[in-house]
C-alpha cells in the first residue's frame, strides 16, 4: 500500500512513523509513506499557498492551485488516480470501520489542511472527508497520521498475531475485555481465577461476558448496533445493565 500525505510540515511525519511497528511495516515493504510539500506546486516567486479570505474575517485560507497541482502530479506519477482524503472537522467520523475499509485499498492520499482551513473548492478533490474527533486541531498533520496508524496496522502481516487487530475494541463491535500479565496477585490485587483455570471454553465465554459489560457500562450507544443472543441480552439484564441507548447512568468505575 502506498500512503501520502499533502503538508506543509513534512517534518512533523518523521517521529511517529520512524518507530515501532510502522518502522518495521515500511523495512518490510508491506506499506511506503511518503510526505509531499505542497509548496513545492506554488508558481509564484514566494512560493505561496495561502491568502486572506474573500468577504474578511480571521486567518489565512489555503489556496485550490498547489494542492490541485500536487494531487495531477501524484496522480500522474501513479498512473492512477489516488483515494484522496480531506482531514476536516466537519468531516465524517472516523472510526475502526473505516480503518478496515482503507486498509483494502491500493493507494491513499491525505490533505492536510493548515491555518484558518482551505478554500471550499478543493473540497472537490476528495473521495471522503474525514474527521477524528469534536476539536479543533492546528492542522490535518496528527489527524492524518492518526488514521494511517489504524490503516497500517490492520495490514496483513504488520501484527505478529493478525488475531490482536480481530479482538481489539470496536473490531467486533464491544470494547475489548479487561487483560492481565503476571504477577498472579499485584499489591492485593489478584489475577481474575478463571483466567489461571486453564479451561479455554470458559475463559472465552467470561471474556465475551466481560466485553459486554464493559461496553454496556462504557458506552452503550454501541450495543444498539450488535446482535446479541438471548442468553447474552439475559446476562445483561441479570446485571441490570440496560440495552437502551439513551440511558447512560450506568457507572463507569467499580468492578466488572
Ligand atoms: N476553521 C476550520 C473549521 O472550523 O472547520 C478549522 C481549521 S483547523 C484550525 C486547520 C486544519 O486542521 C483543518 O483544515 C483540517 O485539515 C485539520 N483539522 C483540525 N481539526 C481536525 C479534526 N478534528 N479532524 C480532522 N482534521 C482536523
Amino acid at each position: 500500500m502506498l500512503i501520502q500525505f499533502l503538508t506543509l510540515f513534512p517534518e512533523m511525519f518523521a517521529g511517529p512513523f520512524s518507530c515501532s511497528m510502522i518502522k518495521r511495516a515500511q523495512e518490510r515493504g508491506l506499506v511506503t509513506l511518503e510526505t509531499i510539500n505542497f509548496r513545492d506546486y506554488a508558481e509564484d516567486r514566494h512560493r505561496t499557498v495561502d491568502d486572506t479570505p474573500y468577504g474578511g474575517g480571521p486567518g489565512m485560507i489555503l489556496k485550490p492551485e498547489p494542492i490541485f497541482k500536487a494531487v495531477e502530479a501524484q496522480t500522474a506519477k501513479a498512473g492512477s488516480k489516488p483515494y484522496i482524503i480531506l482531514t476536516t472537522p466537519q468531516g465524517e467520523p472516523f472510526h475502526q470501520q473505516t480503518a478496515a475499509e482503507l486498509s483494502k485499498l491500493p493507494h491513499l492520499l491525505f490533505i492536510c489542511g493548515h491555518y484558518e482551513g482551505f478554500d471550499e473548492r478543493i473540497r472537490t478533490l476528495a473521495d471522503r472527508e474525514l474527521s477524528i474527533g469534536d476539536y479543533v486541531l492546528t492542522g490535518g498533520e496528527l489527524p492524518a497520521m492518526v488514521m494511517a496508524d489504524a490503516v497500517i496496522r490492520l495490514l496483513p502481516g504488520v501484527l505478529g498475531d493478525p488475531q490482536s487487530a480481530e479482538q481489539d475494541s470496536f473490531s467486533r463491535g464491544l470494547l475489548d475485555y479487561p487483560q492481565y500479565t503476571k504477577p498472579a496477585e499485584f499489591r492485593g490485587m489478584a489475577v481474575p481465577a478463571i483466567l489461571l483455570s486453564g479451561d479455554h471454553g470458559k475463559i472465552e465465554v467470561w471474556r465475551r461476558q466481560q466485553a459486554l459489560l464493559r461496553t454496556a457500562r462504557r458506552r452503550p450507544e454501541l450495543l444498539a448496533d450488535l446482535e446479541l443472543s438471548p442468553a447474552e441480552r439475559e446476562f445483561l439484564e441479570k446485571h441490570q445493565l440496560t440495552l437502551d441507548p439513551e440511558k447512560k447512568d450506568l457507572p463507569m468505575k467499580g468492578g466488572n
